[in-house]
């Protein structure tokens, strides 16, 4: 699958999200420690759900939306 733009796949469980923000959202715990993906029960929970190309997005909303609230938080890109 060719990845363009905030596309990405988290190198711990293969999935794909079509944000940063999606992927981040699915990391929880801490660096170091005990830092982990979520489960795909615990994404349905947050609210978050895989759109039409089978990306995570976290809500079902246009998600230029939420790219206006992205906060300061800073990605995770070598870890897994
Ligand atoms: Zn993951």
């Amino acid at each position: 699958m060719k990845l363009t733009g905030m596309r990405n796949q988290c190198q711990g469980c293969k999935q794909y999200f079509n944000s940063n923000h999606a992927f981040d959202k699915h990391r929880v715990g801490k660096h170091g420690s005990d830092r982990r993906c979520r489960t795909t029960e615990e994404m349905l929970e947050l609210g978050m759900s895989l759109n039409s190309a089978n990306f995570w997005i976290t809500e079902k909303r246009d998600a230029k939306h939420f790219m206006d609230l992205r906060e300061a938080e800073q990605p995770d890109d070598d870890e897994g």
